[in-house]
């Protein structure tokens, strides 16, 4: 595609990228058939080839974004199906991420949307903050279900509170995890910020089953506010996310620099924030965001290769008989590129694994997306659990907090699907608890 820039735009490093990525595409518009705003819409600027047009006009014109084009840019989930699908290899991201910081330095958005974005943008990161809202949020669910009826953020922003909040003491907490007999692997294991939360026995059964299989696991925090900076960048706030990057790698420096016991890999068992790590390189120009992008894996290649080595040894009473069927998340399969090896480690563990129709698209909960279109995002989710609950299996298995919240609201409101993360279903079938949301099912 042609460019209009002038030279001295050309100068500007964020523009180079941008015109890098722009010339790339060829307006094919292949993305167009897998991205889920345009499957609902069949709005060309809800697609992935109109945001694309819509972002090179903001970049090239300088312009103040329209009320419509800020619509259009803030439907996008970021699950980038676009990119997997991309003949040309248009890195879609460089440029939505772009879209979204112009937009935040640029557009002022009305009051309440401001206020909203604001405190997602300070609380979901701060874990004890957020640990604290979720209480006080039970209190005054039927005040907020009240405000949801006007206002649907606040309606979706009460259906994700849970029914039980996790106690503090059930947090996995920092510190060496020994392998149990002889160290195959040693990995660091981070630990983030919503999930520790919500859901604080998905890194529980990480770590139990990665020691299991002869893994020494070196449990380690975000620095600070406890969050990878995901959430914020999500929402258009880079210089936010950027602090935290800077934070989290100067304090994992000591982790990532040691000769004496090197890591092999770096995991978070939310693929969100895997992908987040990742990306460091592009927001942190340093040795370490390289070092520690090349170390991000996602754990189920670790557990694939603990396996090859030390075969799992399955419970007898493996009630995983039953079928599974995998929901990958966006972050996994689209963000780091990865289909084929969380399959392969359930495999291995015994499961029978469906998987749904229409795997690649988005169930709908991308960062905080759910909680800003929660109209696109319900869609979503609906269109997922169906297609989910039609493959027969009875436990659904995902690899991101995100996408288990989510989907666990719709379904266990419609179709009374548990929605667990693998880390929790290999533990259980190697000697691990039942989970808790089979366990939660089954009473
Ligand atoms: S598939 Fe790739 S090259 Fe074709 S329109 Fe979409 S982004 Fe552009
Ligand atoms: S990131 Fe997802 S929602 Fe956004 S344009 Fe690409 S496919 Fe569509």
């Amino acid at each position: 595609m042609q460019t209009h820039f002038t030279d001295s735009q050309r100068t500007l490093p964020n523009i180079q990228i941008a015109d890098e990525v722009l010339r790339k595409c060829v307006h094919c518009g292949f993305c167009t058939a897998t991205c889920p705003t345009y499957r609902l819409t069949g709005d060309e600027r809800e697609s992935p080839r109109g945001r694309i047009s819509l972002i090179q006009h903001l970049l090239e014109s300088e312009e103040v974004p329209s009320a419509a084009t800020v619509a259009n840019l803030d439907h996008c989930l970021s699950c980038l199906s676009c990119e997997s699908t991309c003949p040309s290899g248009v890195s879609y991201r460089r440029l939505i991420d772009q879209g979204r910081e112009l937009i935040e330095e640029k557009y002022q958005r009305p009051v309440i949307e401001r206020w909203y974005r604001t405190l997602l943008a300070w609380l979901l990161p701060r874990r004890h903050w957020f640990r604290r809202a979720l209480i006080a949020g039970r209190w005054a669910k039927p005040l907020l279900n009240q405000f949801g009826k006007h206002l649907a953020p606040v309606g979706a922003l009460s259906k994700l509170i849970p029914e039980k909040i996790a106690n503090e003491t059930e947090m996995i907490q920092p510190g060496t995890y020994q392998a149990e007999g002889q160290e195959i692997k040693r990995v660091a294991l981070i630990t983030g910020c919503v999930q520790s939360t919500l859901a604080p026995e998905i890194d529980a059964a990480a770590v139990r089953v990665l020691t299991r299989h002869g893994c020494t696991v070196i449990v380690s925090e975000p620095s600070g506010a406890g969050c990878c900076g995901a959430l914020p960048h999500h929402l258009g706030k880079s210089q936010q996310a950027r602090k935290m990057a800077e934070a989290n790698l100067l304090s994992w420096q000591d982790l990532l620099r040691d000769e004496v016991h090197p890591l092999d890999a770096v995991l978070m068992t939310a693929s969100g924030c895997s992908s987040m790590l990742k990306d460091y390189p592009h927001l942190v120009e340093s040795n370490f965001s390289n070092i520690l992008s090349l170390l991000v894996n996602d754990i189920s290649i670790i557990l694939n290769v603990l396996f090859e080595i030390k075969k799992p040894a399955l419970r007898s009473d493996h009630a995983p008989a039953t079928a599974i069927v995998w929901q990958s998340p966006c972050s996994l399969q689209h963000g780091l590129k990865e289909k084929t090896a969380p399959i392969s480690a359930l495999q291995t563990c015994g499961f029978t694994v469906h998987e749904p129709r229409d795997a690649h698209l988005c169930c709908g909960s991308a960062g905080t997306y759910n909680l800003l279109q929660p109209d696109f995002a319900g869609q979503l989710a609906a269109e997922k659990i169906d297609r989910l609950a039609e493959t027969q299996a009875e436990i659904v298995v995902s690899g991101n907090i995100g996408c288990i919240t989510q989907l666990s609201k719709k379904s266990s409101a419609d179709k009374h699907l548990p929605v667990i993360h693998l880390a929790e279903i290999i533990d259980w079938a190697t000697g691990g608890p039942v989970p808790k949301a089979i366990s939660d099912n089954l009473n």
